[in-house]
């Protein structure tokens, strides 16, 4: 284990035993630095970017179909394989993967550019940068929260603010590394208290039902290409989205849940689990061991041990 994962554990540790008040202001919040540089990104040919443009059409509530936005159905037969796999198939199977790591890099990536040109929703129009999400492109634990705030609007990378610091030393304290796992949000544009001023403070606001629903269908191209075994929901605005639409993030925490998903129908479900909000833990240091509790439930069913040190 390399030291500055200790750190960063001994320092969650020393956060779930510290009561600090002055950590909790929404201002204080605020002043969170971005502290990591832009991800490395592969760059795919214009010839691979529209072959491996694939598309999820929801047919009905129990039948999706994906299909290539490149080509109509009918000419599936032209994908590769393992994008032939998916256009007959509508389900995944995580023990037999149909993308290599290199595909699923490069699907990710085109999804991403579709983030950052997209304009569907009024979010579109006023965020600073789209931020899709980052990450391990097999990554088998995704972390989802609700939607960016004013640091990776700035930044258009998620979770880089204060409350994304304290995420990391949450993965760290798990026995893994940022670059282990793949984080995102639900909705890919900040959604603002007042739109016209992305530059003021404390200006965050959770997406609303229709910006969540217009948006999802990234996230959930996004899981389908990585194939997760298991989601952490951070809050619960994301918790409600992808397990339930009307219980409580209390009546939801404290056990794993089958991940729904409107667009994709999974072969084998994957776990999800919820749990607090980092910046909810900023706000409230009482909840931090529940929260611990929760990643603990992830790190046994993954195999994961608590870093020694
Ligand atoms: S929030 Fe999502 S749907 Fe809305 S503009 Fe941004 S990427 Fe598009």
């Amino acid at each position: 284990m390399k030291d500055s994962v200790r750190a960063l554990a001994a320092e969650f540790k020393q956060f779930l035993s510290t009561r600090q008040e002055d950590d909790l202001t929404p201002a204080a919040c605020s002043r969170a630095a971005a502290h990591m540089s832009e991800p490395p990104r592969t760059t795919a040919t214009p010839e691979r970017q529209d072959h491996l443009t694939v598309e999820f059409v929801r047919e009905s509530k129990k039948s999706a179909k994906i299909v290539s936005s490149a080509a109509p159905v009918s000419e599936a037969n032209t994908n590769t394989s393992a994008e032939a796999a998916l256009i007959h198939d509508s389900s995944f199977s995580f023990k037999e993967p149909v993308m290599s790591d290199a595909e699923k890099q490069t699907l990710l990536n085109q999804i991403a550019e579709e983030i950052k040109a997209c304009r569907r929703c009024p979010l579109g129009s006023t965020r600073l940068n789209a931020v899709p999400g980052e990450g391990n492109p097999n990554a088998t634990l995704m972390f989802i929260g609700e939607g960016p705030g004013f640091d990776e609007d700035h930044k258009g990378r998620p979770f880089i603010g204060r409350a994304g610091q304290l995420l990391d030393k949450m993965i760290a304290a798990m026995g893994l590394k940022r670059e282990d796992v793949f984080i995102a949000n639900i909705a890919k544009c900040h959604p603002m208290v007042n739109p016209e001023n992305p530059e003021a403070h404390g200006n965050d606001r959770a997406p609303n039902a229709g910006e969540i629903a217009v948006c999802r269908k990234f996230l959930e191209r996004q899981i389908a290409a990585i194939s997760p075994k298991y989601v952490v929901a951070l809050g619960g605005v994301a918790a409600k989205a992808l397990i339930s639409d009307t219980n409580s993030l209390g009546a939801l925490r404290g056990k794993f849940h089958t991940l729904h998903l409107d667009s994709v129908e999974l072969k084998n479900p994957i776990k999800i689990i919820a749990t607090f909000h980092p910046a909810a833990l900023l706000r409230n240091p009482n909840w931090k061991k529940d929260a611990w509790a929760d990643l603990q439930m992830v790190m046994a069913e993954m195999g994961l041990k608590r870093p020694q040190g």
